[in-house]
């Protein structure tokens, strides 16, 4: 079953289940065995390598969800990251970074600059310009999230892709935020697709885990860079995960509904001075998104009217979301990023990246969307 004969929906419940089902049963086991027979002729299966019976199910899973040939999934976010990451590049290549992106990545990039020697030139997602002004013959990828956080801002993603293409440099787009339900970025020519599966794709608030993306070439060689590094996936986690994707578009599609209908409530307010949405008309990516997107997803931002004081009190009145952080679960989230995504920033950085101490970042449940509301009335009343 592929996206050429189902829709998402389909796909998400039915993709790389075994027909006749595994032993009868409907739900793939776990099989937890580390090792395996080795047959005449074959490799081994080991499960560093990946490549053992529920591993191999999620993975099959994972790349019809994406649309891609191959999945490799991973110990965590970070994992497929830095593994996708050093699939590519090489002691003393660069590497053009396009928007804002995820704390951990940044620091990891950071990081390694100083001790590969990898080099790291940060451009604006929207500026075509700055990209070619970084291009070296060293440079050898780019990297862009399809939305930031967290003002959910949708960068000039179909342009980096092609830019990447014209420059034989590898594309990389983190794609944690939409999920494949929302936006499929090898669609529009991106090479490697990294997750945090924590989010989204799991759902459950749960696990941890990730997957990379791509052509059999390309994933088998990440998946190499895996098996030295070590960073793959438990079978129990990867079973949990495979429980969570089929039910991927039902939750996608109403946390994006709840979002919209908050969204919409909280630009309406007159105790709210912002709202960040992509599905509102007043952000200023909306077009954008409404052209790459198939939805505008669970994550909005805003800053209510009387700064920080007015945020905390909102924090503290707000009954139905949980104060923390992470995102992509099926229960609403709250935070403030200056206390937690980027508290490792500087106050300078945090202002120049646009996040302001009481900024409010809301990651969109499948509770009642009039119960969100409610709570949000009577907390902005009181
Ligand atoms: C959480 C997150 C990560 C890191 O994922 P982990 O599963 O925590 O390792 C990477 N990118 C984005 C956009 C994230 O939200």
């Amino acid at each position: 079953m592929t996206a050429e004969n189902v829709r998402f929906e389909t796909l998400a419940v039915h993709a790389a289940e075994p027909r006749p089902a595994h032993g009868r049963s409907v739900v793939f086991p776990i099989y937890q065995g580390t090792v395996y027979e080795i047959e005449p002729g074959g490799g081994v299966d080991y499960i560093r390598y990946s490549n053992t019976p529920t591993q191999n199910y999620l993975q099959e899973k994972l790349a019809a969800l994406e649309g891609a040939e191959a999945a490799v999934a991973t110990a965590s976010g970070m994992a497929a990251i830095s593994t996708a990451l050093r699939s590519v590049l090489g002691v003393g290549d660069r590497i053009i970074v396009a928007g804002n992106i995820y704390g951990g990545t940044h620091a990891l990039l950071n990081e390694e600059s100083r001790r590969s020697g990898w080099g790291v030139d940060f451009v604006d997602a929207d500026d075509p310009a700055a990209w070619a002004a970084a291009l070296t013959p060293e440079t050898k990828a780019v990297y862009v999230e399809s939305i930031t956080n967290p003002l959910i801002r949708v960068g000039d993603l179909a342009g980096l892709a092609a830019f990447a293409r014209e420059h034989g440099l590898t594309s990389i787009i983190d794609n944690t935020f939409p999920t494949p339900m929302l936006f499929r970025p090898h669609s529009i020519g991106y090479d490697l697709v990294c997750h945090s599966a924590t989010k989204g794709l799991n759902g459950h608030s749960d696990l941890v885990a990730g997957v990379v993306t791509g052509s059999a070439e390309r994933i088998e060689h990440v998946r190499h860079f895996l098996m030295l590094f070590g960073g793959s996936i438990d079978p129990h986690a990867a079973f949990l995960l495979s429980r969570g994707l089929k039910t991927l578009a039902i939750r996608v599609k109403a946390q994006g509904e709840n979002a919209l209908a908050l969204a919409r409530f909280l630009e309406g307010h007159s105790a709210i001075a912002e709202v960040h949405y992509p599905g509102l008309e007043s952000h200023p990516d909306h077009a954008r998104a409404l052209e790459l997107f198939s939805g505008f997803g669970s994550m909005l931002a805003f800053r209510p009217v009387g700064g920080l004081e007015a945020a905390e009190r909102l924090l503290k009145s707000l009954q139905i979301p949980y104060s923390a952080a992470s995102l992509g679960g099926v229960e609403s989230l709250v935070t403030r990023p200056a206390i937690s995504s980027h508290v490792k920033l500087t106050a300078e950085e945090r202002a120049a990246a646009g996040i302001a101490d009481d900024l409010i970042r809301f990651s969109t449940g499948i509770e009642a969307a009039e119960d969100l509301i409610e709570d949000f009335g009577r907390a902005l009343g009181e």
